[in-house]
């Protein structure tokens, strides 16, 4: 949930996937296209029913059309939320059906890997449609799993954001990372190359274990991982890791990660203000992925998304830095400067 109660605009549209013979089921939701066609992944997880999925969905096509107008790149928000069969299911005609779901929509939608999809899933998918990147990378051109971007761009964000709470470097920083899986381990990876101490917890043991071996990370247990003595915190699970509680409790200064909509109500973000707590806001950080997706798209190359992805870190520390200087919670400062670019699309460049 993203910290604002008031929407923007309304999703534009949603689309239902059923589809029996290969067990889709999920939905489509566009929230935006004023920048362009409505780009933004497709998760794979359990929902309790259609409601719940499609639920999230919106949630996450919004933050899309906020995260990819903040990176400058000229396309919309949406998302694919598909339920993940209960029973046995043929993974690879369950994609090539949602694939021709998407062809169906005409480049309204594009889509790409988010929780629970692969590289092959997206191959999958592109054997019914060309609205699809997180294909598999050609030598030097952008494509492939977007997650080393991501966690490269929270990188650089978390460094602004220390040097902007505590003027320090990520060197001897403690950091507490929810959720090891493509994004948080690889993030735990780059971490330690700068020198930083780290706590993991996840709700699988098999990642904790695999990387506290490689980092010699400490894993603790998830309900401590919001109170372990850390300078930061960084939600790398699922949205709204970062409730009234957790921010009441919350021993470290800086919330940076890679997650979407971590903020759980919209309480949160003046509380974290008022304890001096700096919220890094999660969509300007964990565009790397989004960026890597829609250069594949636009077939650019790796050293362009390497270098928008860097661009992160100075993007962070002046949405920061204007926030501190107003005594306002950076979610307002960044949402002003994403709804600018939303409405003005011609004049926001990368
Ligand atoms: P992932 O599925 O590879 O990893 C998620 C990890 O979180 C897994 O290890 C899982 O076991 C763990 N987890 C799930 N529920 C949990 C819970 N309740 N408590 C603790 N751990 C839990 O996904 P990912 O690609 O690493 O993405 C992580 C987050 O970052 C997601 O919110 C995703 O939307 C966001 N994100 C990812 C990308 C990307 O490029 N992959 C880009 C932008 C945002």
């Amino acid at each position: 949930m993203r910290a604002k109660a008031q929407r923007m605009m309304p999703p534009m549209e949603y689309v239902r996937l059923e589809d029996e013979a290969s067990g889709l089921d999920g939905v489509i939701a566009i929230h935006s296209t004023a920048r362009g066609p409505a780009a933004g992944g497709c998760r794979f997880w359990t929902y309790s029913d259609p409601k719940a999925a499609a639920a999230d969905a919106f949630r996450l096509a919004e933050g899309m059309s906020y995260k990819n107008a903040m990176a400058g790149l000229p396309f919309g928000g949406g998302k694919a939320v598909l339920r993940r069969p209960t029973g046995s299911f043929d993974r690879r005609a369950l994609f090539e059906a949602f694939g021709r779901a998407i062809e169906k929509l005409d480049g309204r939608y594009i889509t790409a890997e988010d929780v629970g999809t692969s590289v092959s899933d997206m191959e999958n998918v592109a054997k019914a449609t060309r609205y699809v990147a997180g294909k598999t990378a050609h030598y030097g051109m952008a494509g492939g799993d977007p997650s080393p971007w991501t966690a490269l761009g929270v990188l650089e964000a978390m460094k602004a954001a220390v040097k902007t709470r505590y003027g320090s470097t990520l060197s001897g920083a403690t950091v507490a990372i929810l959720g090891v899986g493509n994004v948080g381990g690889r993030l735990a990876d780059l971490l330690t190359e700068e020198g930083a101490r780290l706590y993991i917890a996840d709700i699988d043991p098999l990642s904790c274990a695999r990387l506290s071996e490689r980092t010699g990370a400490k894993t603790v247990p998830l309900h401590q991982i919001t109170s372990v003595d850390a300078q930061v915190f960084a939600p790398c699970a699922l949205g709204g890791a970062v409730t009234a509680t957790v921010g009441a409790n919350l021993r470290a200064g800086v919330i940076c990660g890679a997650a979407n909509n971590q903020l759980a109500s919209a309480d949160v973000p003046n509380m974290l203000n008022e304890r001096g707590i700096l919220y890094a806001p999660d969509y300007v950080v964990n565009a790397g992925g989004i960026i890597n997706v829609a250069a594949e798209y636009l077939e650019e190359s790796q050293e362009q998304v390497h270098g928008r992805v860097m661009s992160i870190g100075p993007r962070t520390q002046l949405i920061l830095e204007e926030a501190k200087l107003r005594g306002v919670s950076p979610v307002d400062v960044a949402d002003a400067m994403a709804e600018q670019k939303m409405r003005f699309p011609d004049m926001a460049t990368a």
